[in-house]
């Protein structure tokens, strides 16, 4: 059940990112700063997020908004029955507050505009399309105290919109699906190979190292989210990574990838 703990204020520290969860179990990313609670995705029941939270020290009345990538499941399922728990609304563009059905139900769902920044507390979020077999499927460039987080899981390639955002990030928090040899060996049956490989599908650990690599002008941490369990390892996706990076000469950027169904500790962003 979901405790009615206080809301605690926070203190003068630094702002901090937690992967809560991520994989296709169920995805979400708790920003925090001052004291407020920004979490993108609630893709896990209402008590699981919670536990989830306690996890992190994180009192569930920390979280102020929820705002939504896109309306599949493992993104979203949870958002509404939180937003209704805790009487907070839901971000989302048109078209995911459209597609997301029962999932919003109940909720205040606030729409916001894609590429027109807007503020929520300490938070000024930019967000920006990806390609995803969704309505309206978005990434976000978030910036807190004069650092840039941006968050981008579930796109079936990177482009220059991506990389513009990756190229000023502090924190880039991105999706490394899977590892295209373990996908051809893998048993999922053909079509989802092919949803997961086509352009609306995932990211494979290959692209998202591409990606990093186009845009790795200024010293960054990146951590490696919605990784699959069939089809990728966190220690590969994070090699991959890490040593397409070191191969020019940028081995200056923390790598980690978050295992498949996985979570981190929260994370300064500095
Ligand atoms: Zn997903
Ligand atoms: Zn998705």
């Amino acid at each position: 059940m979901l405790s009615r703990a206080a809301f605690v204020t926070g203190g003068v520290s630094a702002p901090r990112a937690t992967v809560l969860a991520s994989g296709s179990a169920g995805n979400a990313v708790l920003l925090e700063a001052g004291g407020y609670g920004l979490l993108v995705d609630a893709g896990l029941s209402v008590d699981a997020l919670e536990r989830a939270l306690a996890r992190v020290a994180a009192p569930v009345r920390t979280v102020r908004m929820v705002l939504l990538t896109h309306e599949h499941d493992d993104h979203a399922r949870g958002a509404g029955p939180l937003a209704r728990a805790l009487d907070i609304p839901v971000y989302a563009n048109a078209g995911t507050a459209g597609a997301a059905g029962a999932a919003l139900a109940g909720a205040g769902v606030t729409v916001f505009e894609m590429g027109r920044p807007f503020a929520v507390g300490p938070f000024a979020i930019t967000a920006f399309p990806v390609p995803h077999d969704a309505a309206e499927p978005a990434g976000f460039a978030v910036e807190v105290e004069g650092r840039r987080v941006v968050i981008a899981t579930d796109l079936g390639a990177a482009g220059d919109v991506l990389d513009g955002h990756l190229s000023d990030a502090d924190l880039a928090i991105l999706e490394s699906n899977y590892d295209l040899g373990l996908l051809h060996v893998s048993g999922y049956p053909w079509f989802l190979k092919n949803r997961i490989l086509s352009g609306l599908g995932h990211l494979s650990n290959d692209d998202a190292a591409r990606a990093l690599v186009r845009t790795a002008g200024r010293r960054r941490r990146i951590v490696l989210v919605h990784l699959s369990e069939s089809n990728n390892l966190a220690a590969l996706a994070r090699d991959t990574v890490r040593d397409a990076l070191a191969a020019t000469g940028r081995a200056d950027h923390a790598v980690r990838a978050v295992p498949p169904n996985g979570c981190t500790e929260p994370m300064e962003i500095v």
